[in-house]
C-alpha cells in the first residue's frame, strides 16, 4: 500500500501531501527534508502519514528524515493546531515561530541544504577509572603522582573532585569545565587511570537539593492558598502582589517540587533585556538546572537547547520569553507568567500573532499541568477570572522585610506654571525633590512614556511638520545625529535650515522625549551624573548592560528612561522616581489607556525605596484629580479594575468582548477603500452590528501602502471557534474575489 504524508511547511500554505518512499520510518511530528516548487528544499514537519492518494498528478517523494525521532510531541502539535486555529493563521506560520531558525533552513540545492543542525552535539567526557574507585588503591595513585608528576597529581584531583559534586553517573565530567591540561588529562588516560568517553551532551545537573529560602507567614500562607487551588482541580491561579511582596520566591518553592518530581518547568518573562538579573537569581538556586531561552543566544545555541530539551528525561526549567512556549518538554506540569499584565507577550507581526500568556492558559489543559499568573497589576482579563473564580487567586498585600510602599506626591503642572514654579519640563516640587535626593548622595529615575508624544519638529510661523513621506506620521527628531526619523519604515532626514513651507522662520523641536529630558535635567544639576535608558541608548545587550551596572554601581546619579527603567529593576540607591508627564499616558486614544496608565505608574513607583527608609514618588499631571491619578497615590488597584471594568461593560470592550482586527492593505486608496466596503458588507451580513468601520487606524500609510481597517466584537460568552469559522469563510470568498484578491487581509485575534 503506497503511503502518503501531510508534512507543514514554514509558509503560509496549508500541510502538503508527499510520497513515503517504500521503507522509510515515519510517524507524525518528524521532520523530514522535502523539495517544494520547482527548486526548492525545506524542512518540514510530518503532520499525518496516511494511504489516501491525493488527487494532483506529480506527487514528490519526501527526500528524508532528518531526525532520528519526533521533534514534536503530541502535546506540542496539539498546541500548534490550537494557536493555528485560534490566532488564524497556519500551521507553517506556527512553525516559522516554534523552531529555531537553523532547524527550517530553506535552501535552493539539495548540497546546500545541510542536516548538521538536527545532529545533537557530542562531546568528550572524563572519568576515575573504575580501578580506582577503591578509596586505598585511589590513595597510592595519589601519592605517586604527587611525587613524580605533580601536574598529573593536580589534574587527577581536579576530575575527583568535580565528579564528587556532580550528580553525573559514574561521576562522569565534561572536559571543557576541567581547568587541567588537555596534555596531561591525556597522560592520565593513557596510564589507564582515567576513561575517556565521548557520548551526546547531558544537562550538567547540579545539586538535588536546592538552597530555599525561608518563606514568610504570609509568604507562606500564600503558597499555600495556590497548592490547595491547583489540588482542588484549578488549572490557572493569579498570585498577585505588591513589587516586591516576593512573588519570586514563592515561584522558587513550586518551582523547586515540580523539579524535585521529574517534572518540566517554564518560567516565562516580558522580552525585556533584564531576564538576565531573574535568570541569575534562579542560578543562584537551581543551579545549571536553568535553562535560558531569550533572543539573546545565537541561532546554534537554540537549535542546541531545543534538541536537548527534545532528548531530555524531564526535570528542565526553562526560563524564557513567548516563543519559549514552543519548546519541547514532555513532562512540562508548571508555567509561570511572570508579570502577566505586559503586552510584549503578544507578538504584533509577523503570525502567529500568539499571546503567549493566552497559550500557557491553554497548555496547562493541553499538557495537564498548572498555569501560575504572577503581577503586581495584573491583567482586567486576568483579574476578572480571578474575581469570577474560573481561575484561583492568592494575594501579597505587603512588601518583604522592612521596605515599605513609597510614598506618592501629585504635582499639578498647571498650577505650577501659573506660579512661574516651573522650569523647562519640572516642577519647581520635584526639581527641590531631586536636589535633596542628590545632596544625601542617593538616586533619582525620571520617567517619560515616549509612545505618543514623541519630539518632532514644527515652524512657529506655519504650524508647518515634517512628515514621513510614505507613511501618514510625523517624523522624530533625533538631536544627536541632527535628523528626522520616521519610526515606522526608518525614513531618515536631516532637519530643514528654514521651514520649507513659509520659508520664514527656522523650524523647532516640540514636545519631549527622553533626550531633551536629559538634556535639561544636566543643565540643572551640572554636578550630577546622567544617563538615559530607552531603545536609542540601547542599542545592544552590551550597552543596557553597561547602563544598568553604571546605576547599580552608584557611578550615574540620574537615570531618565522610557518603560525600559519600569520593570523589576532591584536598586538599592534609587529614593526617588519623577513621572514627569501622566497625561500622554492617561489621554491615549486606546480602550486600555487608564489600565496601562495604572500599570505603568505602580511599576515605576516600585522602583521606589525597595528598603527601609521607604521612597518618594512624583507624578507631574494637568489632572491632579483624574481617578487613576487618584488610584495610583492610593495603591488601589480594585478600585481602578471596578471602574475600568465598568466602562467595559458599558461600551463592550474586553473582558466583555473579544476583539479581532482586520488590516486592509494596498497602494491603490480607491481600490482598497472599495474592497473594505464589500467584506465590511460580507462580515455585517454574518455578524451585524458587531462588526465596525471600515475605518482609517492610527497610522494609515506605511511604506507607501494605505491601510483601513475593520473590528470585529464578539460576546465573550459566545462561541469564538464558530465565530473563526464564519469569519474565515468570508475571508476565504475575499481571497479569491475578482477584484480584490491583491489586498492583503490581516487578522489580529485580540489585539493588545
Ligand atoms: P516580587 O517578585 O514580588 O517583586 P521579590 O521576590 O523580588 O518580589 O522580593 C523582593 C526582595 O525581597 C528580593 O530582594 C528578595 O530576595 C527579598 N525577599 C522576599 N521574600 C524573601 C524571603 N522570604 N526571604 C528572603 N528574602 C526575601
Ligand atoms: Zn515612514
Ligand atoms: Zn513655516
Amino acid at each position: 500500500m503506497e503511503r502518503y504524508a501531510d508534512v507543514v511547511l514554514p509558509l503560509a500554505q496549508p500541510a502538503y501531501t508527499f510520497a513515503v518512499p517504500e521503507g522509510m520510518e515515519l510517524a507524525a511530528g518528524c521532520a523530514v527534508e522535502v523539495q517544494f516548487g520547482p527548486r526548492k528544499f525545506h524542512t518540514g514537519i510530518v503532520w499525518r502519514v496516511h494511504e489516501r492518494r491525493p488527487d494532483f498528478k506529480r506527487i514528490k517523494p519526501v527526500q528524508r528524515p532528518l531526525y532520528d525521532r519526533p521533534l514534536l510531541t503530541a502535546a506540542q502539535m496539539k498546541l500548534w493546531e490550537w494557536v493555528a486555529s485560534y490566532y488564524m493563521c497556519s500551521l507553517g506560520e506556527v512553525m516559522r515561530a516554534a523552531l529555531p531558525s537553523l532547524m527550517k533552513p530553506s535552501a535552493d540545492s539539495r548540497e546546500r541544504f545541510a542536516d548538521e543542525e538536527f545532529r545533537p552535539r557530542t562531546e568528550c567526557y572524563l572519568s576515575l577509572a573504575p580501578e580506582l574507585r577503591d578509596e586505598e588503591r585511589l590513595h597510592e595513585v595519589f601519592e605517586k603522582l604527587e611525587r613524580r608528576a605533580p601536574k598529573q597529581y593536580e589534574a587527577l584531583l581536579e576530575l575527583v573532585s568535580a565528579g564528587d559534586g556532580g550528580g553525573l553517573p559514574e561521576g562522569e565530567v565534561p572536559r571543557r569545565l576541567l581547568q587541567s591540561d588537555r596534555a596531561v588529562l591525556h597522560a592520565l588516560e593513557r596510564k589507564g587511570f582515567v576513561r575517556a568517553a565521548e557520548h551526546e551532551r547531558t544537562a550538567e545537573r547540579g545539586e538535588a537539593v536546592f538552597r530555599l529560602p525561608q518563606l514568610t507567614p504570609h509568604q507562606q500562607a500564600a503558597l499555600d492558598e495556590l497548592r490547595r487551588q491547583f489540588a482542588d482541580g484549578k488549572a490557572t491561579a493569579l498570585l498577585h502582589g505588591v513589587t516586591s511582596s516576593g512573588k519570586t520566591e514563592i515561584y522558587i518553592h513550586l518551582i523547586a517540587e515540580v523539579l524535585a518530581r521529574g517534572g518540566d518547568v517554564l518560567l516565562l518573562v516580558p522580552e525585556i533585556a533584564l531576564t538576565a538579573q531573574l535568570i541569575e537569581r534562579m542560578e543562584r538556586i537551581f543551579g545549571s538546572r536553568v535553562t535560558p531561552y531569550h533572543s539573546r543566544l545565537t541561532d546554534r545555541q537554540r537549535s542546541e537547547t531545543y534538541l536537548r530539551l527534545n532528548r531530555s528525561e524531564g526535570g528542565e526549567f526553562v526560563v524564557g520569553v513567548r516563543s519559549s512556549i514552543f519548546l519541547p518538554l514532555a513532562r512540562l506540569q508548571l508555567i509561570i507568567v511572570d508579570e502577566e499584565h505586559d503586552a510584549s507577550y503578544k507578538q504584533a507581526e509577523p503570525a502567529p500573532r500568539y499571546h503567549a500568556r493566552d497559550c500557557a492558559v491553554m497548555m496547562a489543559r493541553i499538557f495537564g499541568g498548572r498555569t501560575l499568573l504572577g503581577s503586581a497589576t495584573p491583567s482586567l482579563e486576568t483579574w476578572l477570572h480571578a474575581s469570577g473564580g474560573k481561575y484561583g487567586r492568592a494575594t501579597l498585600s505587603e512588601r518583604y522585610g522592612d521596605a515599605r510602599m513609597p510614598e506618592i506626591i501629585v504635582s499639578d503642572t498647571l498650577r505650577a506654571a501659573r506660579r512661574g514654579e516651573r522650569h523647562a519640563h519640572f516642577n519647581k516640587l520635584l526639581l527641590d525633590k531631586i536636589g535633596e535626593t542628590l545632596g544625601r548622595g542617593e538616586q533619582v529615575m525620571l520617567f517619560q512614556n515616549r509612545r505618543g508624544f514623541s519630539p518632532y519638529v514644527e515652524c512657529t510661523e506655519c504650524g508647518w511638520t515634517a512628515r514621513c513621506p510614505d507613511c501618514n506620521v510625523t517624523l522624530t527628531y533625533h538631536k544627536a545625529g541632527g535628523r528626522l526619523v520616521c519610526h515606522y519604515c526608518g525614513h531618515s532626514e536631516p532637519v530643514p535650515a528654514k521651514c520649507p513651507s513659509c520659508k520664514v522662520t527656522d523650524v523647532v523641536p516640540m514636545g519631549f522625549g527622553t533626550e531633551k529630558i536629559e538634556e535639561e535635567i544636566a543643565r540643572i544639576f551640572p554636578e550630577a551624573r546622567v544617563a538615559r535608558l530607552d531603545r536609542d541608548t540601547v542599542t545592544s545587550e552590551r550597552a543596557f548592560s553597561a547602563i544598568v551596572a553604571a546605576f547599580a554601581r552608584r557611578e550615574t546619579d540620574i537615570l531618565v528612561g522610557t518603560q525600559m527603567i519600569t520593570k523589576g529593576f532591584d536598586f538599592e540607591g534609587v529614593a526617588l522616581v519623577g513621572i514627569l508627564n501622566a497625561d500622554n499616558m492617561l489621554n491615549n486614544p486606546d480602550f486600555r489607556a487608564g489600565e496601562r496608565a495604572f500599570q505603568l505608574m505602580m511599576q515605576v513607583a516600585g522602583r521606589a525605596g525597595r528598603r527601609a527608609q521607604g521612597g518618594e514618588v512624583v507624578i507631574q499631571t494637568a489632572e491632579p484629580g483624574h481617578p487613576v491619578v487618584r488610584q495610583v497615590v492610593e495603591g488601589d488597584f480594585g478600585a481602578m479594575a471596578r471602574m475600568q471594568l465598568a466602562d467595559r461593560e458599558a461600551f463592550f470592550y474586553p473582558p466583555y468582548a473579544r476583539l479581532t482586527t482586520l488590516t486592509l492593505r494596498h497602494r491603490d486608496l480607491q481600490l482598497l477603500r472599495r474592497g473594505a466596503v464589500h467584506l465590511a458588507a460580507g462580515l455585517r451580513r454574518r455578524f451585524g452590528r458587531r462588526l465596525l468601520g471600515p475605518m482609517a487606524p492610527p497610522v494609515d500609510r506605511i511604506r507607501g501602502e494605505y491601510l483601513l481597517g475593520l473590528l470585529l466584537k464578539i460576546e465573550s460568552g459566545a462561541s469564538s471557534a464558530r465565530a473563526r469559522e464564519l469569519l474565515g469563510a468570508e475571508l476565504q470568498a475575499f481571497a479569491q474575489h475578482p477584484e480584490f484578491r491583491h489586498i492583503a487581509v490581516i487578522p489580529n485575534v485580540d489585539p493588545q
